[in-house]
């Protein structure tokens, strides 16, 4: 039994069920569910524009909440901490407020294994700028190609953008060396960070990047909540890109000032109980000796492979490793939603499909796999369900 399930109400009513789709979104603590409770019981008010006491409550959670994040991504300030959607409007934003550096002479490098939300909005952006978006592949092995990448990036290169963990592949993109390839050339490093908050110590310093996205509801927060970080002197130099209320320092008839960096990028009211849920989530990752969850999220990783191996029959989508745990993979002769089905019916949680990684599955020539992604609320004996279940699948199917 894991030891950090009880903090899990969903897992407790709904016990029977294998939860192995985390990589979708996780379940979430019960001092999440606590902290949104208690900000709407208690101290629910609009942020920043009130002139009463309940407001001023709010906003004092509200900004104690970005301070959190800023902490919790390496000890940074918390005006670098913009409030997003989530990971998409992460990325979004980046890609509309660099438009005016792009052009038909400016490059976009991304991966062939990047998740949809790092690719269209810089597909749309090239389009609207006659910009380049250039896309490293991967190696034989299924790593990122780092000679490619050298060999991409140039200094007609704007921006890189690079997940920091593979939503389909589970391994671990080495940023720091990307970070430094990218500087070399003068350009910018977004790097997606979904898959990577809720297992790694993330230090956006130490990985040398520009601009790191990632959403609460991955990394045991709530939905509809995400953060984009960037650096202080970078955010300073970018416009806004959606107007409205909050944003704004002074608005005239023929005009406006937007405030500074981060309110410059959050118009409109934000999604405050999910700032604070995620504020929740993140004290609730450095509550527990993170090395200890990792290592114990590594072991059922290797339980998953060790047995997924003695079904037999099983192919992995790529071939290197690492401990983060997400593994993807087919089953010889059985089309990838069939075993999805069939294992919900025996109450295995997994998703099915492209994964939003439609290139990826291009390149490897795959039209879809099986995920299982599991958390440190999963043990033993949901890789056991999964197994089984995988078992009846093949007598059904086969
Ligand atoms: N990037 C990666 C690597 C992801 O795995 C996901 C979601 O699965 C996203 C981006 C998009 O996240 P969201 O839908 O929370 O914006």
């Amino acid at each position: 039994m894991s030891p950090w399930r009880h903090h899990f109400p969903l897992l407790r009513a709904r016990d029977a069920v294998a939860y192995l789709d985390n990589a979708a979104t996780s379940q979430k603590p019960q001092v999440v569910l606590d902290a949104m409770h208690s900000h709407y019981r208690e101290f629910n008010a609009n942020v920043h524009r009130a002139t009463h006491q309940l407001g001023a409550d709010a906003t004092e959670m509200f900004e104690r909440a970005r301070a959190t994040v800023a902490r919790h991504i390496g000890n940074r300030k918390p005006n670098e901490v913009v409030w997003t959607r989530g990971t998409t409007e992460s990325i979004n934003l980046v890609a509309n407020c660099l438009v005016p550096s792009l052009g038909p002479e400016r490059d976009i490098v991304v991966t062939t294994m990047e998740h949809h939300s790092n690719l269209v909005p810089w597909h749309m952006a090239a389009e609207r700028t006659g910009a380049t978006v250039r896309a490293v592949p991967l190696t034989a092995s299924g790593e990122l190609d780092m000679v490619a990448l050298a060999r991409n990036v140039s200094d007609r290169t704007c921006v890189v953008a690079v997940a920091h963990v593979s939503n389909v592949l589970g391994i671990v993109n080495p940023v720091r060396d990307i970070a430094d390839i990218t500087q070399a050339h003068g350009a910018l490093l977004l790097v997606d960070g979904a898959q990577a908050v809720p297992h790694l110590c993330v230090d956006v310093t130490g990985l040398g990047c520009d601009f790191y996205a990632f959403s609460s509801h991955k990394a045991y927060g709530p939905t509809g909540t995400g953060v984009l970080w960037g650096r202080e002197e970078l955010l300073e130099t970018l416009g806004p890109w959606q107007g409205g209320g909050e944003m704004i320092e002074t608005v005239r008839l023929d005009g406006f000032t937007p405030q500074a960096p981060p309110y410059r990028f959050e118009a409109g009211t934000p999604h405050i109980a999910g700032a604070i849920g995620l504020g929740a989530a993140l004290e609730f990752l450095e509550s527990l000796d993170r090395e200890e969850v990792l290592a114990y999220e590594s072991r059922l990783t290797d339980l998953l492979r060790t047995r997924l191996d003695e079904l037999g029959g099983v192919q992995l989508v790529g071939s290197a490793t690492s401990n983060i745990p997400i593994v993807s993979f087919n089953l010889e002769g059985v089309h990838h939603s069939d075993i999805g089905t069939i294992l919900d019916q025996q109450g295995v949680a997994v998703r099915t499909g492209h994964h939003c990684a439609q290139p990826l599955m291009t390149s490897l020539d795959l039209p879809g796999c099986v995920r299982a992604s599991l958390s440190l609320y999963n043990d033993d004996s949901d890789v056991e369900k999964l197994v089984k279940g995988l078992g009846v699948a093949r007598d059904l199917l086969l």
